[in-house]
Parts: structure tokens; sequence; C-alpha cells
């Protein structure tokens, strides 16, 4: 290379740099918030890489890492790496990370109204809980509610009805209920003990061994693609269904406020539109893969399904309504989130029952 050339590839280089922002420090430029390159930790409730749950949050980040160009690089922690599982909401509202994944009924010791932002027995379904959220005002509860915690949460996945859950024997009454110990979080757990079981609340990883060693007799989940993997198979015999607990959660990534406020808008945006993306994408990958692993937990592990009694489902609804009444009591903001979606729902059921309804009935005929 003679001089010249050398020359010239001097200055190539440099305008290379000049047009990529990246001029030496000094010039003023690394003072840009779009030179500055974020490293975030996110911690989720949910076994590291775990089909569905725990997929998402690891989505999201690559999302994130893609549309930033590296700017904004998250690492995600799954359940016990760096807090346990249902830690999540204090590790990020104490900025011990900046980002989590879980779900917003565990936190109902510590907010009440937050079951509401999950799921409710008898409650609205995925299409309806994303319409409220938003566009029907929802939202702006959960962000009101999550402000005393220093959090921002955004919707990141929904499953879609849920199963009602795996049985160590047959519920062919509310007695067969009585003295129940059962694995079911939020307001569906209350109902329980309520029916006379026993709802017990402990994260997904120790659900297996639970169930195995008879601490408890019953465990929901999720829905055949997600229990399939948890092999809830090998424990429980009777998988019952609807989900009538859990008929369309939400799950949530929650954000520290002060870390959220240090991104530029850009970035923020990301987070915004990644988190939305992946509120869909979970939905389109149950709907592709639960009914392919449902045959398999039949076929080929000889998993018996059963629909609860129709006298079940009257009883535990009607108990769903009298402790969604009591919460809604006991606390003004609970009164206030349970009213919007009582609201929403009453208007978009008249809809869905002459359409959504409606088709399933005429594409059966
Ligand atoms: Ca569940």
């Amino acid at each position: 290379m003679n001089r010249h050339s050398i020359l010239v590839a001097a200055l190539l280089l440099a305008l290379s740099l000049t047009a990529c922002g990246r001029q030496a420090p000094g010039t003023g430029a690394t003072d840009s918030p779009k030179a500055q390159t974020f490293r975030w930790k996110l911690v989720t409730t949910w076994p590291k890489n775990y089909p569905g749950l725990g997929t998402a949050p690891e989505n999201f980040a690559r999302m994130v890492e893609r549309m930033s160009d590296g700017r904004l690089h998250i690492k995600v922690f799954g359940a016990g790496q760096l807090v346990p599982a249902l830690e999540v909401f204090d590790a990020v509202s104490q900025g011990t990370a900046e980002m989590g994944h879980s779900s917003a009924y565990y936190w109902k010791g510590k907010i009440p109204a937050s079951p509401f932002f999950t799921s409710v027995p008898f409650g609205l379904n995925v299409q309806e809980m994303n319409g409220w959220l938003h566009y029907g005002g929802g939202l702006e509860l959960w962000r009101e509610a999550y402000a005393p915690f220093n959090l921002i949460p955004f919707a990141a996945g929904n499953t879609g009805v849920q199963m009602g859950g795996w049985f160590n024997r047959e519920i062919n009454s509310l007695a067969d209920l009585k003295g129940l110990k059962m694995r079911i979080p939020g307001i569906g757990g209350e109902v329980i003990t309520r029916a006379g079981g026993e709802a017990v609340n402990i994260a997904g990883g120790e659900v297996y061994t639970a169930m195995q060693t008879h601490v408890i007799d019953a465990t929901e989940w999720v829905g055949p693609y997600n229990d399939l993997a948890f092999g809830f198979y090998q424990i429980a015999r009777y998988y019952y269904y609807p989900g009538w607990h859990e008929p369309g959660p939400s799950l949530e990534l929650i954000v520290n406020k002060q870390a959220f406020d240090q991104l530029p808008a850009d970035l923020q945006a990301m987070v915004e539109v990644a988190a939305r993306a992946v509120n869909q994408d979970m939905l389109d990958e149950y709907t592709a893969r639960n009914n392919q692993a449902l045959v398999e937990l039949v076929q080929k592990h000889g998993v018996q399904v059963r629909e609860f009694p129709a006298d079940v489902i009257t009883s535990l609804h009607s108990i769903t309504l009298q402790v969604l009444q009591e919460l809604a009591d006991s606390d003004e903001l609970a009164k206030r989130v349970y009213e919007s979606q009582q609201a929403f729902e009453k208007q978009a059921e008249a809809y869905h029952e002459i359409s959504e309804a409606a088709y399933y009935r005429i594409r059966k005929e």
C-alpha cells in the first residue's frame, strides 16, 4: 500500500466513523443518548427457556437487541438464577434488575387489585382482555396500581383459556373438592378454598415434586403445550377443563421506572412495541401447539380428559362473584378496576354473542 492509498483509506475510515456517529471522545457525540449502550437484566418467574412462558422474555430480549442494533442489551434470567420465582416484583421495584416477566396475580398480597390484571375467574377472555387493556382504560389502571412500587407494567403474553388442572382423583360433585389441596393462585385459589379445598401458591418449577410427594392433590398450570413440558401426566391422571379460573390470563413485563426514564425515546418505544409483539406472539404459539400436545397427552400418555360437572361450575361461579364483590368492597382501587372490567365485559360480550359465539355455532353445524 503506497502513501496515497494509505491516506485515502484513512479518509474513508474517518468518513465512515463520522457517518456512524462514533467520533472520538471529546467531540460531544458520546453525550448523545443514542450513542449510549444499556445493559439490562430481566428476571422471570419461569424456568429458563421454558416453552411459551419462558421463551416470551427471550423473544422480547432478542427483538429489542435487533431493533436497537445492540444499544439495549437485555440478559434474561430464569427463576432462581438471580432471584427466586416469586421475588421478581420486589427485585425490579428495588432496581436489582431493570425488568421482570411474570404474572400480576402473584402480587395480590401487595396490591389487592392485581389479579384483575392477570385474569379473574369467569372474567375476560384473551380478546376482551387485550381490548380492555389497550382500548378500555385497563392499562392506565394497571399503571396507577404499580406506580407506588416504582414499576411500569406492560402486557407481554397471554395463554388464552387455560385448562382446569390436573387432579389425582375424579371431581364428580362439589363434595370432591372438600379437603383437596390444590396449587392455584389468584382469585381462583380463594374460590377453591371457600368451596372446601385448600389453595396453595407455589412456583411452577416446584409443582411436580409437590404433586409427586402428595403435598398437593391437584394443580392448575397452563394448558396442554406447557403442561406436557412439565410432565404432569406422570403424577396425575385426570386433566379437567375448562379453565374457569383463568379464561384469558395476561402475563406482564414490568420495568423499573428510573431505568425506563433513563432510556432515550426511541429505546422506550422499542420496549413498548416488543412487549406488544410478544403479547400476540405467545397466543399464536399456544394456538398452534395446544391441541398437538393434547393429542400426545391422551394417545401416548393415557391422560383422562374430563369436563367439570355443570353444578360444580355453577357453584364455583357464584362463589367467585361473592369473592370479587368482597375484594371490590375492601379496596378503593380494586373497586374501580372491577367496575371498569365488568362494564367492558358487558359490552364486549353483547357483540361477541353475535360474532365469535355465533360463528363457533355455525361452523359446527
Ligand atoms: Ca394458570
